[in-house]
């Protein structure tokens, strides 16, 4: 190490692979010239190197595209603007399907790449066959082509993203193992590495398949696990041209790319091996891990089906090398919970270097800004639950999520690995009554409940899955009886002290200043008036409050409360969730129902909407709250943990005169869907306001505090928007949605959805989704529209909505 290191730096990054140079580049960027990159052996020397390099604009979810798009403008112009090769090029890529279910699957994601501008062709076997002439195309049922997708050389395009980095001021620094992480204050202050100490307000750990080990030195979860990934390179083949595109056969979870007039031969197995379990050797530089024929063979024999002139071509290289993958085959950026001012961009699950541009961008802005630049909840650190770093449970689905990558994506789809880690107290109970569990941050919730002689068991499909009638039923129980409903999953917040009510005040969109026992359905605003959160207050007493959440957003959610308590406030949050079982009762018969089990007084008069109070019920003591998700009657009971069982097996038991079910996630959704409430990360998210929401009557402008986030609204009323959520209804009762299908309006794509689902009440599909139009949205522009939905390249007529097409005046919420 020649260059003597800095005592001190703005920003110090470590790793220096793809991600790490990509941050240094757009940090460099953004004008930042005080920052130095930290590796600990060679650039590329870990993962970056050996990629096979395939580069995608469409990616599973929009706001991936959206970052892999970015990627791909920025690496057609590095070259030039560095100097630097980076061996990209745009032969386009082709994905062949050879059953009906993923060409389904196929056509869904081309509707998507239309909506994102992304140009994309489907195309017939014969059409392939003539783009890629060595294939064997008689098992194929359609194809998939996108001519702008490519191929770099990793390593070249990781030296070129430093290179720009250098220009713009960064230091890098090779064979500098950071050792540890300072903090001070409960912030970051600096690293300590091999040569030294390096004081600075911001660390970056962009460290790879060591990610999760550099969080351990600081406290902070990064998930992560290593798993052995692998290809193989044939000798030459004739007709193997550089234009030849990428081409993916998912199918038989492998994908080819020309190299050099050979093809490279990768998978993603359905079962893969996990790696490093003992730790990543100290010496592991440009490592490769020893071949596997055995494990390989299978997809070698798919290869030797699709291309059959592999039949008489020699393997030249056996490749085996590590990378590291994530509980739910997504990347974490963003500054962690746990530690302000270090930020993590790792566990690239296999799209590292065409997501390095995009991310690499979105993080150097959240840096910056201190903020998130725009929605990222995808790729949020914050979804990460603090268990999810345990190495067992990161073993048991690193193995799985590998394969996921080219296994069928099917709507509803729960992991089979690493279950059973979160579990409400009625787990057992409502086992016995049939519940299909699905997992949503490690909880265990009933999504569908199977009659007696049915198995409670998932057979995906893009059509009507097996549990689409018991769904229903459990639907129609809570529009016409009662359900009950397994809510545990909730996180529940309690904020303490003399100033919470001015606390929650400032964070909160709507008027927390309430008579104990109410409560508030609100937002928090970021201060371009962005949802970050959506979510309940209940005023407890004077000087306590409780928030409910869901329990996918428990992290995220705390870490904005605590991060936005205004400094010296006598108020401090406390999670709860562990405390406290939730049992939701729904539906018109849910008063008389529990009134046989409580001598409270229900009625509305006593116990109205928006209220929650301490009742007996069964033998127990609990909180009842009486608000609804689902659009009906209904109350929420708060039990302490050890009597949630004694509670439900009470309602089950009374609920049987009553018409009582219980009812799945699955019910819960398609019930709110047609009432129109939001789910925050698809509905609403940091990027929409409550006016483009439609959720004003939630804020309260004139309740006489500066929350955060107001201003922007009042600037936003006299401006008016550009976009409105609203519902729509297919008039074909036979297609589903899931989401992100595009909304089209008089011919044209305007839009997508953020949520569907059946609703059943309603009698037909129900999406939300926002409807974009740059000259204003409002009521009269909504009406004068003709709509369909574009669900795997059909147009199906719907009907738009700003009111909920189910109960409008909420009487039933009331009754
Ligand atoms: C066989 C294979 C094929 C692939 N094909 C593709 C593909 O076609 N397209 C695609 O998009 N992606 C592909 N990938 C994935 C891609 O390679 C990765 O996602 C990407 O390289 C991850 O980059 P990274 O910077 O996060 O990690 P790395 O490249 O591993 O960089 C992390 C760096 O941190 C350094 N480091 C660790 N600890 C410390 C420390 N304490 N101090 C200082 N430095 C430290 C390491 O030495 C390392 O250089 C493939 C991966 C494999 C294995």
């Amino acid at each position: 190490m020649a260059e003597k290191l800095p005592a001190r730096a703005r920003a110090v990054i470590i790793g220096g692979g793809i991600i790490g140079c990509s941050v240094a580049y757009h940090l460099a960027k953004a004008g930042w010239r005080d920052v130095v990159l930290l590796e600990r052996k060679t650039l590329t020397c870990g993962t970056t190197w050996h990629a096979a390099g395939l580069v995608r604009r469409v990616l599973p979810t929009y706001g991936l595209t959206r970052l892999a798009k970015y990627s791909v403008d920025l690496y057609l112009g590095l070259e030039r603007e560095t100097g630097q090769a980076t061996g990209f090029k745009q032969n386009g890529s082709l994905g062949i399907a050879t059953n009906p279910d993923r060409w389904e699957e196929f056509r869904r994601g081309a509707s998507m790449a239309k909506t994102c501008g992304i140009e994309v062709h489907e195309i017939g076997p014969d059409e392939a066959k003539a783009m890629w002439p060595l294939l064997n195309a008689e098992d194929v049922l359609g194809a998939i082509f996108f001519p702008a997708d490519g191929q770099a050389n990793p390593a070249d395009l990781t030296m070129a993203l430093a290179k720009g980095a250098r220009m713009g001021g960064v230091r890098i620094f090779e064979n500098t193992k950071v050792t540890g992480v300072r903090t001070k204050d409960g912030r970051v202050a600096g690293v300590a590495t091999e040569h030294g100490e390096i004081a600075a307000e911001i660390v970056v750990n962009c460290g790879g398949m060591w990610a999760r080990e550099i969080g351990l030195m600081c406290g902070v979860a990064v998930p992560l696990h290593a798993c052995e990934h692998f290809y193989v390179v044939t000798e030459p083949i004739a007709g193997v041209g550089a234009d030849l595109p990428v081409l993916r056969d998912m199918d038989s979870c492998a994908y080819y790319k020309e190299d050099a007039g050979k093809l490279l031969i990768g998978a993603f197995e359905r079962t893969a091996k996990p790696w490093g379990m003992d730790g990543i050797p100290e010496d592991f530089e440009f490592g490769q891990l020893p071949e596997d024929f055995d494990h390989f063979a299978p997809v070698l024999e798919g290869a030797m089906h699709r291309v059959p002139a592999l039949e008489t071509v020699g393997l030249q290289t056996f490749f085996n090398g590590p990378e590291s993958f994530t509980p739910d085959n997504r990347y974490m950026l963003g500054e962690a919970p746990e530690l302000s001012g270090f930020y993590v961009a790792a566990g690239f699950n296999s799209i590292g270097i065409q997501s390095a541009g995009g991310a690499g961008m979105a993080l150097a802005q959240w840096i910056v800004d201190g903020e998130q630049p725009f929605d990222l909840w995808d790729v949020d650190i914050r979804r990460v639950q603090p268990f999810q770093n345990n190495k067992t449970y990161l073993f048991h689905r690193a193995a799985e999520a590998l394969g996921l990558l080219y296994d069928m994506h099917w709507p509803y789809r729960q992991p089979e690995t690493a279950r059973g880690v979160r579990t409400s107290p009625l787990y057992d109970l409502l086992k016995a009554r049939g519940a299909c569990y699905g997992e949503v941050a490690g909880w265990e919730r009933p999504n569908w409940y199977a009659p007696a002689g049915v198995e409670a068991r998932y057979e995906y499909a893009y059509k009507r899955q097996n549990w689409f009638p018991y769904s229903a039923e459990e639907h129609r129980a809570a529009r016409e009886a009662v359900a009950l409903f397994d809510q545990t999953s909730f996180a529940k917040f309690l904020v303490e002290g003399p100033d919470a009510e001015a606390a929650l005040q400032r964070i909160s969109a709507g008027d927390v200043a309430v008579a104990p026992g109410r409560i508030v359905y609100t937002q928090w605003l970021n201060e371009n008036g962005g949802i970050e959160a959506d979510l309940t207050v209940t005023r407890l007493a004077e000087d306590r409050f409780m928030v409910v959440t869901g329990g996918a957003v428990a992290v995220h959610d705390f870490d904005w409360l605590r991060r936005h308590l205004p400094e010296n406030a006598r108020a401090s949050p406390r999670d709860i969730t562990s405390s406290l079982a939730v049992i939701g009762v729904m539906g018109p018969r849910s008063r008389a129902l529990l009134s046989t089990l409580t001598e409270a007084d229900l009625s509305n008069e006593a116990f109205p909407f928006g209220t929650s109070r301490e009742i007996e019920l069964g033998y127990a003591r609990l909180r009842a709250s009486r608000v609804s998700y689902v659009g009906e009657l209904g109350w929420e009971l708060y039990v302490p943990s050890e009597y949630a069982r004694g509670v439900a097996e009470a309602v089950l038991a009374a609920g049987e005169d009553f018409g009582l079910r219980p009812a799945g996630m699955h019910a819960m959704d398609s019930l709110r869907i047609e009432k129109a409430y939001r789910h925050w990360g698809h509905d609403i998210t940091s990027e929409d306001t409550p006016i483009e929401a439609g959720l004003m009557f939630a804020c309260r402008l004139d309740k006489g505090v500066d929350f955060i986030g107001r201003d922007a609204l009042l600037r936003q009323k006299e401006t008016g928007v550009a976009k409105r959520l609203v519902q729509f209804l297919l008039e074909d009762p036979e297609p589903l949605l899931y989401h992100n299908e595009p909304i089209v309006r008089d011919g044209e794509i305007v839009g997508y959805l953020s949520s569907g689902n059946y609703g059943h009440t309603l009698g037909a599909a129900v999406g939300l989704g926002y409807l974009r139009n740059e000259g204003g949205v409002d009521a009269a522009f909504v009406s004068s529209g003709r709509y369909e939905i574009e669900i795997a390249g059909e147009r199906v007529p719907a009907r738009a909505s700003l009111r909920p097409l189910f109960d409008p005046k909420s009487e039933r919420l009331r009754a």
